[in-house]
C-alpha cells in the first residue's frame, strides 16, 4: 500500500477539513488542538496528517514532504504555486481578502487625489496586485499579525487582511473599504506524487469532490 501525507492546519481548516476526511474513510488519532504531536496517525496505515503552520502548507507539499494539503487561496497566491496542482475548491474556511481603514479616513478621496498610501499586510503580493490594478500608489508594510492594530497607532493608513464577520475591524473603528477577492481553502497535491501515487490519490480526491457537492 501506497503511503500519504496530508498537510494540514490546525484550527479552522483542520475542522472543517475533519468531514471531508471522514467521507474519505480517513479520521485522525489524535486531536490536534490537545495533542502535541506534529504527525498524527490515522485509522488507515498508510495515510498520516503533519500539523504545519497555514502559510507552511504549500511548501511541504512543493517539496513532497507531504503528498497533498489544504490551504487558503490566500496563502496558495503569497506562495505562488510552483509545483502544486490545485484540483478542487473545498468551499471551507471562506471569508474574503478586503481593505479597511479607520472610520475617520476618507479613503475614497485619498485615492481620487492620487495620495501615496501606506498600507500594512501580511499578504504582500495580493496587496501589491490589487493597488497596482487600481493605478494607487502604495508602500506596503510587511506584518504577521494582528494588521489592524497598524492604522490605529500611525504605522499605516490602510490595511488589507482577511475578514469573516467582520467583528474584528468594527472592534477596532475600522471599516472595510474594498473586496479584492473571496478566499476558500483549496487542496493541493504535489504534481509527481499525483503521477506515482495516482491509485491512492485519485480516491480520496474523488471522496472530497463528492462530500463538496452536497
Ligand atoms: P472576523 O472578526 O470574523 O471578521 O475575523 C477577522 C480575523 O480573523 C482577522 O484577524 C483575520 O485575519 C482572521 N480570519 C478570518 N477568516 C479567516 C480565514 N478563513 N483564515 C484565516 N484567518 C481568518
Amino acid at each position: 500500500m501506497t503511503d500519504i501525507t496530508i498537510a494540514l492546519s490546525k484550527g479552522r481548516i483542520f475542522d472543517d477539513t475533519a468531514p471531508l476526511l471522514k467521507a474519505a474513510g480517513i479520521e485522525a488519532l489524535d486531536d490536534p488542538e490537545s495533542s502535541r504531536k506534529l504527525i498524527l496517525d490515522t485509522n488507515r496505515p498508510n495515510v498520516r496528517l503533519v500539523i504545519v503552520r497555514a502559510s507552511d502548507v504549500p511548501t511541504y507539499v512543493q517539496y513532497g514532504a507531504a503528498d497533498m494539503g489544504i490551504a487558503g487561496k490566500d496563502v496558495l497566491i503569497e506562495h505562488g504555486g510552483a509545483a502544486l496542482c490545485q484540483p478542487l475548491d473545498l468551499n471551507i474556511a471562506c471569508c474574503r481578502m478586503m481593505v479597511a481603514v479607520p472610520e475617520g479616513f476618507d479613503y475614497e478621496s485619498a485615492v481620487r487625489q492620487g495620495a501615496r498610501l501606506r498600507i500594512a499586510t501580511k499578504y504582500l503580493q495580493t496587496a501589491r496586485e490589487h493597488f497596482a490594478d487600481k493605478g494607487v500608489h502604495v508602500d506596503l508594510i510587511k506584518l504577521y499579525g494582528s494588521m489592524e492594530l497598524a492604522p490605529l497607532v500611525g504605522l499605516a493608513d490602510a490595511i488589507v487582511d482577511l475578514v469573516s464577520t467582520g467583528n474584528t475591524l468594527k472592534a477596532n473603528n475600522l471599516r472595510a473599504v474594498e473586496e479584492i477577492m473571496p478566499i476558500s481553502s483549496r487542496l493541493i497535491i504535489n504534481q509527481a506524487a499525483l503521477k506515482l501515487k495516482q491509485k491512492t490519490i485519485q480516491p480520496i480526491l474523488d471522496a472530497f469532490a463528492d462530500a463538496v457537492k452536497q
